[in-house]
C-alpha cells in the first residue's frame, strides 16, 4: 500500500493529520507519550465498522515518527481488511512502539503502553507483534483487559504461529484444488521461505501431508538440521528464484514478489504466511495474473492467528478455532471465483470482498440506529 507515501508523504513536505487519516479512511490515531517510562507509541484505529478494532503491538527502532507512523496506518487498515474477509466481528488497528526491543522493554512501559490501551475503552484490542512477546503483553494485561495472545498457562491461546501455519496450509489445499482439482498436497513440489515459527509449524504440517519439500532460512545451520529432520532440500538464500516448483511459500518478510523475483519465475502458486508479499499491490498482482500465476492474498491466507485469537476474546476453545482456520479452504475458494468471473487478480478480488462486508454491516448498523 504505497499510496500512503506516495499520495501524501512524498509529495508535501507539510501534511495534516487529518488529511493523512482521510486518504484510507482512519477513524482514529493516537499518539500516547509517557517519558517517565521512556514510552512513545502510536495506536491507529482503522474502522469499528465490524467491532472493536484488533491488530498486535509492533515494537520496532522507527528511524523516524513519520516512518513508525505510516507503518501503524499501513498496517491497521491491513488488519480491518483481514478481519473483514475472515468472516469476525472485528474491526482494524495496530499500535507501534517506538524503540528498540533488545534493550528498550520494562514493565513498566508495558504498563503504561496497557493503561493508553484501557483508556480507549475497548474500541482496541492488542497483541502480541514483531518485537512484542506474550510475556510483554502480560505486563499490558496488568493495566487492561484489552488484550490477546495471553500464554496459554494464562488461561490464553499462546503463540498464535501454528494456527497461522494451519491456515496457511488449509491455503494451499484450495490452491493445487484450483489448479490440479486434488486437494492432496502429496508429491507437490514446494519451497518455503523462512524457518520461523510460522515456517517450521507448515514444515512439519507438510511433511506429514507427503510434499516434496525445498527450504531455506538466513540461518543455514538451522536450514540443515531441518533438511535432516523432514527430509527435505536445503538451498540457499540466493537461489530460492532459481528452481521451479509448485508452491513458492513465502514466510520471511514482506515485498518479495516484486519485479525481480517475478523476471523468471518458476512456481505456480504463491501461498505463505508473510505479510505484505506484493511489492506493489497493484502493479504485482497484475503481473502474476497476467503470468497466470495463482495467488492467495496474504491477509486471507494468514489470518489463522487472527482467529485464533479471535477465539481467545469468546473463551479459546482449539478444536472450535481449528475449524474457523480451516475455513480459510472456502475463503480463498471463494476469492479465486470471483477474481474468475470478474477476471480481476486474486487480491483485488479479496479487497473487494472486504469491502462489501463492511459497507453491508455498516448499513445494517446505520439502519438500525436510525429506526430504534
Ligand atoms: P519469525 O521471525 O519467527 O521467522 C522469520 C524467519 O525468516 C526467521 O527464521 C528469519 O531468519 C527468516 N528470514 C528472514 N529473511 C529471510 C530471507 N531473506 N530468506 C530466508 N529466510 C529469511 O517470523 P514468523 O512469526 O514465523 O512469521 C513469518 C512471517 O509471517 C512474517 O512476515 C510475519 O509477519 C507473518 N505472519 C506471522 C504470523 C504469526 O502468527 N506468527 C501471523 C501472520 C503473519
Amino acid at each position: 500500500m504505497s499510496y500512503f507515501e506516495d499520495e501524501i508523504f512524498s509529495k508535501k513536505d507539510n501534511f495534516g493529520l487529518f488529511e493523512v487519516m482521510n486518504v484510507a479512511k482512519h477513524e482514529q490515531i493516537v499518539y500516547c507519550c509517557d517519558p517517565s517510562v521512556g514510552l512513545k507509541a502510536i495506536i491507529a484505529i482503522h474502522s469499528t465498522a465490524l467491532g472493536p478494532s484488533l491488530g498486535g503491538c509492533r515494537m520496532w527502532n522507527y528511524e523516524s515518527e513519520k516512518e513508525a507512523l505510516i507503518d501503524v496506518l499501513r498496517l491497521s487498515k491491513g488488519m480491518t481488511y483481514k478481519a473483514a474477509v475472515a468472516g469476525l466481528n472485528l474491526g482494524g488497528g495496530k499500535s507501534v512502539i517506538i524503540g528498540d526491543p533488545k534493550k528498550d522493554k520494562s514493565e513498566a512501559l508495558f504498563r503504561s503502553f496497557g493503561r493508553f490501551v484501557e483508556s480507549l475503552g475497548g474500541r482496541y484490542i492488542t497483541a502480541e507483534d514483531v518485537g512484542t512477546n506474550t510475556n510483554d503483553m502480560e505486563y499490558v494485561r496488568m493495566e487492561t483487559k484489552h488484550v490477546t495472545g495471553i500464554s496459554r498457562a494464562l488461561g490464553g491461546s499462546g503463540d498464535p504461529s501454528p494456527m497461522t501455519a494451519y491456515g496457511v496450509f488449509q491455503g494451499m489445499k484450495a490452491c493445487v484444488e484450483e489448479l490440479y482439482n486434488t486437494n492432496s498436497l502429496k508429491g507437490k513440489k514446494i519451497t518455503i521461505q523462512g524457518l520461523g515459527q510460522v515456517g517450521q509449524a507448515l514444515l512439519e504440517l507438510l511433511y506429514k501431508e507427503g510434499a516434496e519439500l525445498y527450504i531455506t532460512d538466513l540461518d543455514s545451520n538451522l536450514t540443515e538440521r531441518l533438511a535432516q529432520k523432514y527430509n527435505a532440500k536445503a538451498i540457499s538464500v540466493n537461489d530460492i528464484f532459481k528452481i521451479e516448483g509448485d508452491i513458492y511459500a513465502p514466510c520471511a518478510l514482506g515485498g518479495t514478489i516484486n519485479d525481480n523475483s517475478l523476471k523468471n519465475f518458476g512456481y505456480k502458486i504463491v501461498a505463505g504466511s508473510a505479510n505484505n508479499q506484493l511489492e506493489d499491490e497493484i502493479k504485482h498482482g497484475n503481473i502474476l495474473k497476467e503470468m497466470n500465476i495463482l495467488y492467495a492474498p496474504d491477509y486471507v491466507i494468514n489470518a489463522g492467528g487472527l482467529i485464533n485469537v479471535w477465539n481467545e476474546l469468546q473463551g479459546y476453545n482449539k478444536a472450535k478455532a481449528m475449524k474457523e482456520v480451516e475455513n480459510i479452504y472456502n475463503i480463498l475458494k471463494n476469492i479465486f471465483k470471483i477474481a474468475k468471473n470478474e477476471n480481476i487478480p486474486t487480491n483485488l478480488a479479496s479487497n473487494r470482498l472486504a469491502e462489501k462486508r463492511i459497507e453491508l454491516l455498516s448499513n445494517l448498523r446505520r439502519f438500525y440506529l436510525k429506526n430504534s
